[in-house]
This record gives C-alpha cells, structure tokens and sequence, in this order.
C-alpha cells in the first residue's frame, strides 16, 4: 500500500498559525507526543484486562514503557510506545481528520484575540504541535489487532501526508521529529531531559530517555574497546506522592518528594495534602516553604496536573494569587484546562475550586494553632508574611483564620489580639503599641516594657499594609495600632499645663535650635524620670508616607513632629527659665537630638554638630 492525501480541511489556514501562535510554549510538543504515548498504553492495558487483546509471550506485566531517544547528529527525536498502536485506517482518522477539530474550534473562538498568550499552550493541540519543532514527522505505527499491517505515516509540513506499509514488527508507535535546524537543541540529551522533567515527571507510564550517535562516531577506534550504548534513564515517578493516601505517607516521603520537585533544600515548615473527590475531584500537596529573607520576593511554585500530565505552573486563575508564596502540585482531572484565561476567570467550578483550597489551607493553619501552638509560634516567623498577604487578598480566608492570627512581643512572647487586649488595654479601647525595628526603637519599647505594656514587633514590608486593613475590618472594635513613638499618651501622665506663652517661647527656642520651622511643642510630665523628651510623629501620615514609598511613589506628606518635653525634668525647669542665648540654644540642639536618637539615627549633618556639641559638653564636666 501506499498512497497520498491531504490533511483535513483548514490545514492551511491551521499550520502557520500553530507555528507562530505557540512560539513561546513551544516544548509543549514533547508533552503531547508523550501523553499520547501514555494514552496508547493505558488503551492497551485496558483492552487486555477485559480479555479483548493479549500481550506478547515476552511482554511482561511492567513492560508498559515510553522510549524517548535523541540523536543530535541527525537532528531528531524518536517517541516510541508499546502502547495500543494504530492501523492505516485508524492513522487516517484519527491523525489526518480529526486531530484538528480541537484546533479548528479554536482558532474560531479566539482568533480577534490580542494578547492572549499563557494558556493557549495548553491547548491540546495534541499530535500537530510536533510541527511547532519539526520540518518532517514520521510515524511508523503496528496496532494491536491481530494481522494488522504496520504502516509509516509521513508529512512534511502537516498538510500533506505519505501512507505506506512498513516493516514494523512489534506492536506501538514510533513517532519521529526531524527538527527545524533553529530547533534542533531539542536534540540534545540535556535539554531534553530538562524538557521531559518538566512537563512528564509524573506521568503514569515509564519514561525513559537516551541517545544515539551515529555509527561511524561510535565506531571504536584501533585498539578500543567497543562502548557500551548508555541505558536509557527514567525520568518520571509514575505514582506521584500526592496520590497516595496521606495516612499512607511518612514525613520522610513528603519531605523528599519536595526537595526533588522544588529543588529546596531547606526543610519545608508544614505541608497539606489535599485529597478529595468531592466536591471535587483534586489532589495535591502544598508545602509551607522556609522564609529566606524578606527581600528576596519570597518565591513560591504551584505546579498545576491533569491527571499527572503538567499543565503550567502558578495558573492564578486556579489557585488564589497568596498561594503562590507556597510550593505545591495539584492535580485536578475535570478542569477545563483547553480553554482560555478568560473563560477560567470566569468560571464558577474553578472559583469554588479556588476557594476549597484556600478554606483547605485556613483551616490547617487553624489546627497548627489549636493543637500545636508551640510549634505553629516557631513557623510564625516564616509563615506570617504569607498569612498576612492572604488575609489582605481574600476576606474570607481572613475570617476563617482570624482566630490563629498571633503577634510576636518584645519579650518573645506570642499573643492573639484577644490575649494582647486582655494583658494591655483596658476598657473598650484597643491599642496596640509596635515597634518596626527592634533595635533602633529600643529606648521607645523600654518606656512602654517599663510601665508593663507589652510591645509587638510588627517589621515586615506588609505590616503597614496589613495593620491598616485590621484597622479598617475592624473599626467596630475600634482597633488601633500605634508605633511606639506616635504619640505620647501612653507614657505621661496628667499634670498641671504650662502655660501657653511659656510653651510659645520654648517652641520658639527650640525651633530655632533645630532650623525646623514646623516643630510642634508639648510639656506633660513623664511616667518615666530619667527622660528630657521625646519625639512623636503621627502614626497616619508616617504610615502613609512609607507605603507610598513602598509602591514606587514617592507621595511624603511632611511628617508631622511633636517635641514633647518632660515636664518633671531639672533641664526642661532649666530651659523654663533661661535666656534664650547661646548655651540654652545648646541645650535644645542636644535635647532634640537625644530624643530624635531614640527613633531613629541622627542625618550626617545633625550626626555631625551632635558629636561636636557632645565633645564640648564633657570638656565643661572636667572644667567645672
Ligand atoms: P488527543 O490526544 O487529544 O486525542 P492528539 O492530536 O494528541 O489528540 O491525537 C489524536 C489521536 O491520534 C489520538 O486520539 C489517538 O487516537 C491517535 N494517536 C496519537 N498518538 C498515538 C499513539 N502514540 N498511539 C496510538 N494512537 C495515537
Ligand atoms: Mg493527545
């Protein structure tokens, strides 16, 4: 037999479209060729568990296997499976007519469509992405069926096909790609296995990859020993952790198959395994990653199945955006993968989907809590950011975990916003004092630790933001957080006022001491003895200032400074009654400078007149 035809109908209008379409996704073919591969063995398998085919006397029970083998001198790639195999009929059907109903449906659909990239790999183009890569495409196929006659299929631009009998002898198919010539790294062993380790590393059958060389380099030279063709490697893990049955599973599984899939070699905090079947059908494994530091935008990889064949990784359509801070791997078969962004968005599955996983993942942390508060206050350190980030996204995620929500003190302890207003406030005022930097505020956090108020230390990039958004869910609790040196309140007690005049000219004084024009000026007495004053700045307009930092804009309010003197204080008695000449402008210059040192380092220049003034000062200690 041999004869010519065309394939399907739109061919023409397909293949460019194909080619230019999947540029960016273009190793996708090696998924396909495989999943097929994986789909003709498991059609096999069935058919002789139901008695309707039977294997070779020499095909053992694990003889189900998937060849994928290199040969970069030549420039080609060779799929070969055991699998069911194909007649010429079955060759014409499925590969020349139908393989392009999927394809046809959409390129109708989405054709207008600018911009929409990312998913469109996941297609399925199935079978003719092979000529995304490939100049010609062989396939060299024997069915099952008894007496079938084994046919090669080739083409050399997937719109045109020769069909002629072959001399195959074992059942399966042998699908070969000669590639492009700007393709042909495909071809290299190395990229190869890379390629195959990502889209095929769990897929259900076993896959091994290898090389040849042409003859003539292998050929051993005078006096060599003849080499030894390299054994074929398997790269995939056919039974994927995730779907065992967690009771199944020791810790030591979970945290090799994490290493292995993520290639972190720090310990993963906690994992869950997900395993329903309903409401959904969904597996998977989603591992708490050690936190490195704050700055390196904590990385996290959600990889995405379809019945253990790779989709993507970190489809945010699928999985809540806070997840991708974790690491994971969910396998969901009945997602609707061949269709577009948008219509994933827009999809009530997927969003229940969605949300399962992040009720899943609220209430573990919840259980971490309740039944391992110890150790849920070792990971906090590392999982706050993500928690946080999460409450912030989804207010549903928020009210569910709200009670494991927890804060760290200055003493190490870690209390729950209930705790903290037991221990702290009283009435129904809620303020919670916090430090961002333990070490610079020190002096703040001592005149709080002093009094016996507890000081949480709130100093990551998304505090600000999320104390604001506490705030605000929580107004009706009237909830308030305060960094230690925005206000005063907390530390001083009520006295006898000074009198405005005299509060005007030491404001005077010490803006000119200081050249700072919008000095605001207050005298209280302090709870605390041994201070001359203190420095406030509002909480609202510092916050904001620093988030507009944060996001790239640079929107500073003028921070809004109190100086607030300590009314029980010999120096301020002093300035009370000094002239306003050079000594008391040294004595103003040194006090606002001490107390602008408690909240954070002096500019250079003030650094600099400070270091000078302080010299001076321990000359005149000697001298008296
Ligand atoms: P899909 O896999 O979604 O059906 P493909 O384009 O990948 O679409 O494949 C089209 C059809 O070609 C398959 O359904 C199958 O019938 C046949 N086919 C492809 N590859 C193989 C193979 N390796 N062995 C047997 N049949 C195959
Ligand atoms: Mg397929």
């Amino acid at each position: 037999m041999a004869e010519k035809g065309t394939i399907s109908i739109n061919a023409e209008n397909i293949m460019p479209v194909i080619k230019k379409w999947l540029y960016s996704d273009k190793d996708i073919f090696v998924r396909e060729l495989v999943s097929n591969g994986c789909d003709a063995v498991s059609k096999m398998k069935r058919l002789v568990s139901m008695g309707e085919a039977s294997l070779a006397p020499e095909e053992g029970e694990d003889a189900w296997r998937i060849d994928v083998v290199a040969n970069a001198d030549e420039g080609t790639l060779t799929f070969t499976d055991n699998g069911i195999g194909m007649t010429a009929e079955e060759v014409k059907k499925y590969i020349a007519q139908v393989a392009f109903s999927g394809a046809e449906e959409f390129l109708k659909k989405y054709k207008g469509e600018n911009g929409e990239n990312g998913i469109i790999g996941h297609f399925g183009l199935g079978f003719y992405s092979a000529f995304m890569v490939a100049k010609k495409v062989v396939i060299n196929t024997k069915s099952y069926q008894e007496g079938a006659q084994a046919v090669r299929w080739i083409s050399e631009d997937g719109m045109e096909y020769d069909l002629e009998d072959s001399d195959r002898e074992t059942r399966g198919t042998s699908i070969t790609l000669y590639l492009n010539d700007e393709d042909k790294e495909f071809a290299n062993l190395w990229t190869l296995r890379q390629t195959l380790e990502k889209h095929c590393q769990f897929m259900p059958v076993p896959i091994f990859v290898s090389e040849v060389k042409n003859a003539a380099e292998e050929a051993p030279k005078e006096g060599e020993e003849p080499k030894e063709a390299p054994k074929p490697e398997q790269i995939n893990d056919t039974h994927p952790l995730w779907l065992k049955r967690p009771a199944d599973v020791t810790d030591e599984e979970y945290h090799e198959f994490y290493h292995k899939v993520f290639h972190d070699y720090d310990e993963p905090l906690f994992w869950i395994h997900l395993n329903a079947e309903y409401p959904f059908n969904l597996k998977g494994i989603l591992y708490f990653p050690k936190l490195k530091n704050e700055f390196t935008a904590n990385e996290g990889v959600i990889k995405l199945y379809n019945n253990q064949v790779f989709v993507a990784d970190n489809i945010k359509e699928v999985i809540p955006e806070f997840l991708m801070l974790l690491k994971g791997v969910i396998d969901c078969p009945d997602l609707p993968l061949n269709v577009s962004r948008s219509f994933l968005q827009n999809d009530g599955y997927v969003k229940k989907m969605a949300a399962y996983i992040t009720r899943k993942v609220a209430d573990r942390l919840l259980t971490e809590f309740n039944t391992r508060r110890e150790d849920y206050q070792k990971y906090w350190d590392d999982i706050h950011p993500f928690v946080k980030y999460g409450c912030i996204r989804d207010e549903k995620f928020y009210e569910r975990v709200k009670p494991a929500l927890i804060y760290k003190t200055s003493a190490g302890e870690y209390l729950t916003l209930e705790e903290y207003k037991n221990k702290n406030c009283e009435g129904d005022e809620a303020i919670i004092y916090y430090a961002s930097d333990e070490k610079r505020q020190a002096q703040m956090i001592r005149l709080y630790t002093d009094q016996g108020k507890d000081v949480v230390l709130l100093d990551t990039l998304i505090d600000n933001n999320f104390i604001s958004f506490l705030e605000y869910t929580e107004r009706e609790q009237k909830l308030k957080f305060m960094r230690v040196d925005a206000a005063a309140d907390g530390l001083t007690d009520d006295g006898e006022a000074m009198s405005e005049e005299e509060l005007k000219r030491l404001g005077e004084m010490f803006k000119k001491a200081t050249g700072d024009e919008q000095l605001s000026i207050e005298a209280k007495p302090f709870k605390s003895d041994d201070l001359i004053a203190m420095i406030t700045v509002d909480e609202q307009s510092r916050r904001f200032t620093e988030m507009s930092r944060q996001w790239g804009r640079d929107m500073s309010l003028p921070e809004k400074r109190t100086l607030v003197l300590n009314r029980k204080h010999p120096v301020v008695h002093w300035l009370e009654t000094a002239e306003d000449g050079e000594r008391a402008q040294q004595v103003c210059a040194q006090v606002f400078d001490l107390a602008e040192m408690a909240r954070q380092p002096l500019v250079a220049d003030r650094m600099v007149d400070f270091l000078k003034r302080s010299n001076a000062l321990l000359t005149l200690l000697i001298e008296k």
